[in-house]
């Protein structure tokens, strides 16, 4: 699978706690490129905003998956004329929790998981209505064959 990134994107990685938003923007964008989405989120829209302001593409590593969250970087992008790109990680619960266990460090209990899990779900059915154009869910039967296309 081709996704297409236009240099001047935003790109939102969403995804449950295990689902492999990290090692996705690892494996196919600049670290300099990518912000955490689980900084202060004040901090994080003002850097957002900066950057898009000068037009250098960036991603976000992990996008609160609340729509009330996703609508602020949909009014963002309009307003620089950035395109939006959506990235669904769509792990199944049961290899999200799996990874999870065999990881160092805090992750959600199996029943937040859970509801990561049903969220993303209704989000795959809501992003494209929210206004986000750009919509690619990815399953681990499609995340290692995918390639991003950086396009002036
Ligand atoms: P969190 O939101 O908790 O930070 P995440 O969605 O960013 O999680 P990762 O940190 O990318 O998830 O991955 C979680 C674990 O799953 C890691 O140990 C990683 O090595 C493994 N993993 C991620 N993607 C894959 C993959 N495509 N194939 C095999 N293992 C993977």
């Amino acid at each position: 699978m081709k996704i297409p990134i236009p240099e001047q994107s935003l790109v939102l990685l969403i995804g449950p706690s295990g689902s492999g938003k990290s090692t996705l923007a690892n494996a196919h964008f600049l670290p300099e490129d990518v912000l955490p989405g689980t900084v202060d989120e004040a901090k994080l829209h003002d850097e957002v905003a900066r950057r898009l302001k000068q037009g250098t593409l960036t991603v976000i590593d992990g996008v609160p998956l609340s729509a009330e969250s996703r609508r602020h970087y949909v009014t963002l992008a309009r307003e620089h004329h950035i395109a939006l790109v959506a990235v669904a990680m769509d792990t199944p619960e049961a290899l999200c929790l799996e990874r999870n266990r065999t990881r160092t460090g805090s992750h959600p209990s199996p029943r937040a998981l859970r509801n990561q899990v049903l969220q993303l779900q209704n989000a795959l059915k809501g992003l494209a209505k929210e206004g986000i154009r750009h919509v690619h869910a990815l399953t681990p039967e499609t995340v290692d064959a995918v390639s991003f296309e950086h396009r002036p």
